[in-house]
């Protein structure tokens, strides 16, 4: 087939409320916070980010990494089998297997690439992969480039998901979730998925992006929150860029299953190791969300008050307990106006639509941080009503 004109798709985008539009985003931190922004012109407090704990402009991170660039330059120069591998990587390994509770982590360029590698190595042809319907791209990425077959349960359908377990053929090798799902907020049954992927041999891969950082009682996401050890989740994928304010990610587990990941793990093994100062500005974080749980109890509280005043105030909600609080608005263009409102009122919160989610779900996703300030939460949401009352 000759090459197709793109302007006629573009349009099509267009007409259907979907097209995606980046916002350039002006930072002006105060010191440790940047949940104030400047969105084409205008002043508005972020509500989008995923900056849970207020790490992302905490002068702590800057400085790290500021001084581990002079110290070691701004490139790693190779991967990290070649001679990309430095201290400061190492370092950072180890004490991710400390917090995490694992004998051994390995760092990835990002979760996604983190997910694409884990999945990749354990599942190939002729074996299965199961996820949950509700899972990250990533992960459904994962899932099709494995060469295995691919296969996906209602979400957080634990009856479905042991069904397809239990057939055998083929062979479910992975068994992935989210451990907080990224667009709706809510935390998988991990308990009983940990229970039937073991009882039929297969890998629980959680991808814990939204609750590393943030759920369970020393933060260490929602594995933690649901008392499970490496044992009943051998792997734990934790991303950087989100509560610990950096970049980055992880795959925590056993010694074995990181050396196999060294071996196998083709999204490690073919590109440019991390940035060293990156790695020194997440040990950085790292050290404050342990001695600093204030951050997370914030966060949490303040996503309680939301919650409060939201449902006193009659905005639909959905389940979630966790700082990402999805409003329903059932179409792309009603999510859209939403956000346009808000900015004009002093807010950013950005529309999420079709395909990220269901067509027919989209909704705004509200994300609190303890950057935030309770007068804030309480203007969101008074502005908020006014804007579900009239749609
Ligand atoms: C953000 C996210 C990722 C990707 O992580 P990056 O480091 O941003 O690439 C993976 N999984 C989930 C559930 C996420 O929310």
């Amino acid at each position: 087939m000759k090459r197709q004109p793109l302007e006629p798709v573009l349009e099509e985008i267009e007409r259907r409320h979907l097209r995606r539009r980046r916002a350039t985003v002006d930072t002006c931190p105060e010191p440790g916070n940047r949940t104030g922004v400047i969105v084409d012109g205008h002043r508005v407090v972020d509500f989008s980010s995923n900056d849970y704990l207020g790490l992302a402009a905490h002068p702590a991170l800057a400085t790290a990494m500021a001084q581990c660039a002079r110290r070691c330059g701004a490139g790693s120069g190779a991967s990290h089998l070649i001679s990309g591998h430095g201290r400061e990587h190492a370092a950072l390994e180890e004490e991710l297997a400390a917090f995490t509770g694992r004998n051994r982590a390995l760092l990835f360029s990002t979760g996604y690439m983190a997910n694409l590698g884990v999945v990749t190595a354990l599942a190939s042809r002729g074996e299965s992969v199961l996820l949950d319907r509700l899972s990250h791209a990533s992960l459904i990425d994962a899932g099709l480039l494995s060469g295995a077959r691919f296969r996906r349960y209602p979400h957080c359908d634990t009856a479905v998901a042991r069904r397809l377990l239990a057939e055998g053929t083929p062979q479910t090798t992975v068994l992935a979730t989210d451990g907080v799902f990224s667009m709706d907020g809510d935390i998988a049954p991990l308990e009983a998925l940990a229970e039937a992927a073991r009882a039929h041999g297969a890998w629980l891969a959680v991808d814990d992006a939204h609750g590393i950082g943030v759920l369970g009682a020393n933060g260490r996401g929602a594995v933690e929150l649901a008392g499970l050890g490496t044992e009943e989740v051998p792997v734990l994928i934790g991303t950087l860029g989100k509560a610990f304010g950096s970049f980055g990610a992880f795959v925590a587990g056993s010694a074995p299953l990181i050396e196999f990941l060294i071996q196998r793990a083709r999204s490690y093994i073919y590109t440019t190791a991390l940035p060293q100062p990156v790695a020194a500005a997440t040990r950085a974080a790292l050290r404050i969300a342990q001695s600093e749980p204030w951050r997370r109890e914030r966060a949490l509280a303040l996503t309680a008050r939301f919650r409060a005043a939201a449902r006193q105030a009659g905005i639909p909600l959905s389940e979630s307990a966790t700082p990402i609080q999805p409003v329903p608005l059932g179409s792309a263009r009603a999510a859209l106006a939403a956000q346009q409102a808000l900015l004009q009122a002093g807010f950013w919160v950005v529309a999420i639509r079709s395909p990220t989610v269901p067509a027919g779900e989209e909704r705004l996703r509200i994300t609190l941080t303890a950057g935030h300030e309770e007068h804030q939460v309480d203007a969101l949401v008074e502005r908020l009503s006014r804007i579900c009352a009239s749609s």
